[in-house]
């Protein structure tokens, strides 16, 4: 990167950042988390007592990307009111040589990005190659962008939904037009009956998917659960099925896998890092019957994978403010 600070806006990210650069970037830091080439920090989440906001830090290096950095935001749950979104965040990138701040990059568009992009890698390495219908559990914000990510990995024919507010539905039903795809909104038992591949990205803190719904062969990604106590499918259907993760650490604590693990259903040996799919070091799926569940926590190296392709874009394209430091 060049001298000085670029401060990459929201829209410039939106701009240089395609879903295909997410799907690369964080494909390739889940695979040098797994060569221990790169690692996160502990994440740091406090309530402000202040505009009811939720505010923290996620931070890591990846040593193979030479990406050095911090993502610092939160949730402020009065903002829709002053017309902005709810989660807001800005990734801090610092030379690993020097430790000298290099770049400023809005963070909302990128969370949502290097978010579906973490269910799409899952879905290319776990799911069944023949699968064909996509269930969506969730209708919020980050669903479209999970849609778009998934459709983009597998034939899909045809998506089926539910979700727990249905008036959010249509929004996600009109993407699925867009992509050319049949839509239908369904009840859980048969969105269970009816995929082949399940996303869950919801707020819930009690399980939403039963055990007995499920199919053999189904993978899911559980992309919602990313504090203690959230939970969007039964601790059964984790035991149940083989466990891929971004980061162990993160699954056991803040993740899906928290509630299998605290119930004693499973042990964190039972737990895979997706990068060791990745890398070829873990078979990934062995069976068409086989249920594979991907534990999707959100770990910042992400967000520096992202950010890092947003700052380098946006330099070279000439479309990032510079500032002397
Ligand atoms: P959103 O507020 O736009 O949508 C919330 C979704 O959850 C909607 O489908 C809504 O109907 C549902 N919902 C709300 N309250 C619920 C409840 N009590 N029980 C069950 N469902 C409920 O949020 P979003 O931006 O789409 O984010 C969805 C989830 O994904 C959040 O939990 C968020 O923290 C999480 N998230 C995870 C990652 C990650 O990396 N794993 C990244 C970003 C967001």
């Amino acid at each position: 990167m060049t001298d000085g600070l670029l401060i990459v806006s929201e829209k410039t990210c939106e701009e240089v950042v395609s879903r295909a650069d997410a799907f690369v970037a964080v494909r390739d830091v889940f695979a040098a988390m797994a060569r221990g080439d790169a690692r996160n920090f502990p994440v740091i989440r406090e309530a402000l007592g202040y505009a009811d906001a939720l505010y923290g830090f996620k931070s890591g290096f990846d040593k193979a990307g030479k990406s050095l950095g911090v993502k610092s935001g939160g949730y402020w749950p009065g903002n829709m009111a002053k017309g902005l979104t709810n989660h807001q965040s800005t990734v801090f990138l610092f030379d690993p040589d020097t430790g000298r701040l290099q770049a400023l990059v809005g963070g909302n568009y990128l969370t949502a990005v290097r978010t579906a992009a973490s269910s799409a890698v899952s879905i290319a390495q776990l799911s069944r190659p023949d699968a064909k219908v996509l269930g969506m559990v969730g209708a919020g914000h980050q669903s479209t962008f999970q849609l778009r990510a998934a459709v983009e990995q597998r034939n899909f024919e045809k998506v089926v939904a539910w979700n727990p507010h249905p008036d959010m539905l249509p929004k996600l039903g009109a993407v699925a037009a867009e992509l050319g795809l049949p839509f239908e909104a369904v009840s859980r038992e048969e969105l269970g009956a009816q995929a082949d591949v399940i996303i869950t990205i919801t707020s819930a803190f009690e399980p939403l998917m039963m055990r007995d719904w499920i199919k053999p062969g189904t993978h899911i990604a559980c992309m919602g659960t990313d504090t203690k106590g959230k939970q969007e499918v039964d601790a059964n259907l984790v035991a149940a099925a083989t466990v891929f993760t971004d980061e162990v650490a993160q699954s056991i604590s803040i993740g899906e896998a928290q509630h299998a693990i605290a119930q004693g259903l499973i042990n964190e040996a039972d737990i895979t890092p997706i990068g060791e799919v990745i890398n070829g070091t873990h078979k990934g799926r062995t069976s068409d019957d086989e249920i594979t569940l991907f534990d999707g926590t959100g770990v910042g190296l992400q967000d520096l994978a992202v950010a890092a392709v947003a700052a380098r874009v946006a330099a070279e394209r000439g479309l990032a403010t510079r500032a002397a430091l």
